[in-house]
C-alpha cells in the first residue's frame, strides 16, 4: 500500500473515531473526509441526477431537465433570458442539489474544500473549453464585515481551484462589495434581485484586469443578478471580457 493511501486511511479512521461526520442528506456515517458532508452513495446518486440535464443555452449555460436521458436537442445560441447579459458565457459544474448543495453550504461555514468537491470542480472545468482562455480569476466578494466574521470567502476558495488548473492568478482584491445587500428572499423576482445588487460592487484595483479576459467565480448562480452586476463593474473598469464559472446553479427557470 502506498504511504499516502495508508496515511489517508489512517486519518479517516482516526477522524471517524474522534469526530464522526454524518451525511447531511441520508444520515449515514461519511467514511472518508474527502467526501465532506455527504456520503459516497449520496455523491454517486447526485452524479446520476446531474446526467438528466442538458444544456439549453450556449450563452448563460442554463440547463433543462430531460425526461428522457437519451433526448438530445441543439442548444440555443442565446435564449430570451440572457440576450441583454454583458458577460460572454456562463457555465456551472452541476445543479444546486444533493451532495454538491450540502457541501457548498458547509463551505460557507468553514474554509475546507473536500477532495471529492475539488475533483468534481476540476473535472467539470476540463469539460468547459469555452472558459479556458481566461487570464485572471476574480471571485465574487463578500462584504468586508462578512469576511471579518468568517475569515474567508468561499468564492475565493473555489476560484483557487480553477486558478491552479489554468495556471492564471487569483485576484481577490479586484472587486469590493460596497453595500451589504439583503439576502435574496425566495419569491424575489429577477427585477427585485437586480435592484438589490445594483451599485453594490466596485473595482478597487483596475490595473489587474485592464484589457484582460476575466473569469468571474461564485459558488451558486441563481438569477444571475449578482454576477451581472459584477460583470458590469469589471467591464466599466476596463476588462476586455468576462466569463462566468460557478460551482452550481439553481434550476428555477421560466420555460
Ligand atoms: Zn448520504
Ligand atoms: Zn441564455
Amino acid at each position: 500500500m502506498a504511504l499516502h493511501t495508508w496515511f489517508r486511511q489512517f486519518s479517516d479512521w482516526t477522524m471517524n473515531l474522534i469526530a464522526p461526520q454524518f451525511c447531511r442528506i441520508c444520515g449515514q456515517l461519511v467514511a472518508t473526509w474527502a467526501d465532506g458532508v455527504a456520503c459516497r452513495a449520496c455523491w454517486e446518486s447526485s452524479a446520476f441526477n446531474q446526467s438528466r440535464y442538458f444544456l439549453a443555452c450556449l450563452r448563460c449555460g442554463r440547463w433543462k431537465q430531460s425526461a428522457d436521458v437519451s433526448e438530445t436537442r441543439a442548444p440555443l445560441q442565446v435564449c430570451d433570458q440572457c440576450s441583454a447579459a454583458s458577460y460572454q458565457v456562463a457555465r456551472s459544474c452541476g445543479s444546486y442539489e444533493g451532495a454538491l448543495r450540502v457541501n457548498l453550504l458547509a463551505l460557507k461555514r468553514r474554509p475546507f474544500l473536500p477532495g471529492t468537491l475539488k475533483k468534481f470542480i476540476g473535472e467539470s472545468w476540463q469539460r468547459l473549453p469555452e472558459l479556458h482562455a481566461v487570464e485572471v480569476v476574480v471571485p465574487v466578494p463578500l462584504a468586508a464585515r462578512r469576511v471579518a466574521e468568517r475569515g474567508f470567502n468561499q468564492a475565493g476558495l473555489l476560484g483557487s481551484v480553477v486558478s491552479r488548473e489554468r495556471g492564471v492568478p487569483l485576484e481577490e482584491e479586484v472587486l469590493m462589495r460596497t453595500v451589504e445587500t439583503e439576502r435574496h428572499r425566495a419569491g424575489m423576482d429577477v427585477v427585485a434581485r437586480r435592484k438589490s445588487v445594483e451599485r453594490a460592487f466596485r473595482v478597487a484595483r483596475p490595473r489587474l484586469i485592464e484589457g484582460k479576459s476575466v473569469l468571474l467565480v461564485d459558488d451558486v448562480m441563481t438569477s444571475g443578478a449578482t454576477l451581472e452586476a459584477c460583470t458590469a463593474e469589471l467591464l466599466k473598469a476596463g476588462a476586455a471580457e468576462v466569463r462566468i464559472f460557478t460551482a452550481a446553479r439553481t434550476m428555477r427557470y421560466r420555460d
